[in-house]
């Protein structure tokens, strides 16, 4: 037996949008299961998630995955916040989709993130002119050479990272507008995708203290003629991955556009900065749905369309989504029999 050192790692109470905390327990390895991992506590008033004179909140373990950084078997752990009582927190969007993912269990949802994110050296975009803006966009999606990309070190290392701990990343790239990148996980189930997006996030950000350089997942990083970040959630379900596939898609696009305003609002603040109907996105007051079409609210994907099963992409989510709280609307909305009204 020896001593291993456990990151707990929780979103607190911040709003609009949650942000990630964690703190550190040494408890006696190695540890194989989550179950074997004692609950701990936090003091909820430091993170906006309780007033001081009452401020014990609770940390249960959920989600293992080894720490890539301390190495060993030194481990990650993804947490669910209660209240003392034992009720659950409201901050803690994971109680929700869990319930979910459990009643619905039978249709297998698979999820699939696209993670749009932008590095900030300081006050600005990393590689950009101490004045002004460097060259417009068109030649930095995919783009390789120190005059198109910056920070790949940090989106290797990144990368490495992620795949050590057994996340499952299925790719990155970089992406429009100069120091913005992406990375994707999944396909996996929805508690999946969500834990391991919320891990993926606290590696960039850990990762990024050792460069000097901060990520942001604000939607719109810079204004005017820069692309928005966002974050593509790309969704199936059984039915839709096999043949005939594509009619129960176009049904859940159907769906979806009679819930356009209840996602809207669980889809990330500030978005109506980057759904503007430019740069790649639909209007936020509208929704479409379409073919290969990336000015929609949902892209059936070509393949898709070709093979007449597949996958659904929507695109409304922004950078700073909730994942917890997207997987949950997409399975209220499409998974159920009935829909549930607004
Ligand atoms: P694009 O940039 O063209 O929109 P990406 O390649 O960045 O697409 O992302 C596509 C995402 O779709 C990946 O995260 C992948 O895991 C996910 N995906 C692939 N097949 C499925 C599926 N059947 N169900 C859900 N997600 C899927
Ligand atoms: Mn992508
Ligand atoms: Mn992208
Ligand atoms: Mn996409």
């Amino acid at each position: 037996m020896s001593k291993i050192r456990v990151e707990y790692i929780w979103t607190d109470g911040h709003l609009p949008t949650a942000k990630l905390r964690s703190k550190t327990k040494i408890v006696d390895g190695p540890v194989k299961d989550v179950s074997e991992l004692p609950e701990w506590g936090f003091d909820g008033s430091s993170t906006e998630q309780a007033e001081g004179h009452f401020s014990d909140c609770l940390l249960k373990p959920v989600r293992l995955a080894l720490d890539p950084i301390r190495g060993g078997d030194n481990l990650l752990v993804m947490c669910e916040v209660f209240n003392a009582d034992g009720t659950v927190h409201a901050s803690n969007a994971r109680a929700a989709l869990r319930e979910l993912a459990e009643k619905h269990a039978d249709q297998e949802a698979w999820f699939g993130i696209e993670q749009e994110y932008t590095f900030f050296d300081g006050i600005k975009p990393l590689g950009w002119p101490d004045n002004g803006f460097p060259a417009p966009q068109g030649g930095y999606y995919c783009g390789v050479g120190s005059d198109e990309v910056y920070g790949r070190d940090i989106v290797e290392d990144h990368m490495e990272s992620c795949i050590l701990a057994g996340i499952e990343m299925s790719g990155i790239n970089a992406e429009v507008m100069p120091g913005q990148w992406e990375f994707q996980i999944g396909p996996v189930g929805p508690l999946d995708v969500a834990d391991e997006v919320w891990l993926a996030r606290w590696l960039l950000y850990r990762i990024g203290e050792d460069y000097g350089v901060s990520a942001t997942l604000h939607p719109k990083p810079v204004k005017g003629d820069w692309n928005g970040a966002g974050a593509h959630t790309n969704f199936s379900t059984k039915a839709m991955r096999e043949p005939g596939g594509l009619a129960v898609i176009e049904e859940a696009c159907k769906k979806l556009g009679k819930t356009h305003e209840k996602h809207i609002v669980q889809y990330g603040a500030h978005n109506e900065e980057r759904l503007t109907g430019l740069h790649e996105t639909c209007s936020m007051q509208d929704f479409k749905y379409g073919i290969s079409d990336r000015g929609a609210s949902i892209r059936i994907p070509m393949q898709t369309a070709n093979d007449g099963f597949g996958y659904l992409e929507d695109r409304r989510p922004s950078a700073n989504m909730d994942p917890y709280k997207v997987c949950a609307a997409l399975m209220e909305t499409v998974c159920a029999d009935e829909l549930v009204p607004a």
